[in-house]
Parts: structure tokens; sequence; C-alpha cells
């Protein structure tokens, strides 16, 4: 799946996050997903990190 925004291709966690704030059909990339929640990017990363603390299974450990 790729980003209805900019096409790049989505991540394991960048469709967590969709699952998580996006509710649209049309899934967007960590990068247009902040822009249209109007939060920075770094404010997603972190919730990434956040919820793998707690074990989220929508998200994993990227390397
Ligand atoms: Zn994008």
């Amino acid at each position: 799946m790729s980003c209805a925004r900019c096409g790049r291709g989505l991540t394991f966690n960048e469709l967590g996050l969709n699952a998580k704030y996006n509710p649209q059909d049309k899934k967007l990339c960590i990068g247009c997903l902040a822009e249209w929640l109007d939060v920075p990017r770094v404010r997603l990363e972190e919730k990434i990190k956040e919820f793998l603390r707690i074990g989220c299974a929508m998200f994993a450990e990227e390397h």
C-alpha cells in the first residue's frame, strides 16, 4: 500500500499510525499524516515508540 498523497510506500508502523489516527480509507505516510493532523512529525515518531513500549501489535521495531 502507498501514501494517498505522495505515493511513497507505507511501512508497517505507518499503517499502524493510520489505524490509530486516520479513519479515512486513504492511508498516508508519516509526513503526510502529520500534515493532515497538523502535528509535528516527531510527535508521531514518539507515538510509535510509545505504542511499541506498551506492546501494541500494530507496531514493530524497525531497523
Ligand atoms: Zn505521503
